[in-house]
């Protein structure tokens, strides 16, 4: 079986500017060009998923999310893209949630598809979507406080299921 880590973007990746919609304003946060490759060559899958609602909600389109996503990989130092699949969700809050995150679609689709071990893959994010994912989807989940919203770091559930928390994607790969 293979393992992964599913890496959520904004604030866990990139400096999360709130709504990111324009490749200038794309900012590595320090230190994850260096974690990707060490969880590369440790033998990790990388995917990258990311909720957008900004396009949902009209601020927005795909192609700009693309975009930023290319420069992203271009500041990562990748000659290609390092995401074997990558999803981004673009539906808003009130609209029905398909892979949107907390939905654990994604991740069960790419579990199956690329014969995952779920006790050995990750979800990393800095929100509580993106670890609820990870546990509705049976993997291991993993919080990053390299966000902006600090002030509402889901305790309870971080408590509830002993979801380790990292300063970054640094720390978190570190202890891999
Ligand atoms: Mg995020």
């Amino acid at each position: 079986m293979n393992k992964a880590l599913f890496l959520d973007r904004d604030g866990t990746l990139v400096v999360d500017t709130h709504y990111l919609h324009n490749p200038e304003d794309v900012q590595l946060i320090p230190g994850v060009a260096e974690a990707l490759s060490i969880a590369r060559d440790a033998g990790y899958l990388l995917f990258l998923f990311t909720n957008q609602s900004g396009i949902g909600r009209g601020y927005y389109l795909m192609e700009d999310v693309l975009a930023c996503n290319r420069e992203m990989i271009h500041q990562l130092g990748f000659k290609e893209d390092p995401f074997l699949e990558t999803c981004i969700a673009p539906e808003s809050p009130d609209e029905m949630e398909i892979y949107r995150k907390p939905s654990p679609k994604f991740l069960l689709e790419m579990l199956e598809k690329h014969d995952l071990d779920p006790d050995s893959s990750w979800m990393v994010g800095d929100k509580l979507c993106d670890v609820e994912a990870g546990v509705r989807a049976g993997i291991r989940s993993a919080y990053v406080l390299s966000g902006k919203d600090l002030d509402v770091k889901p305790q309870k559930f971080i408590e509830k299921n002993a979801i380790p928390v990292f300063e970054d994607l640094t720390g978190f790969v570190a202890q891999l």
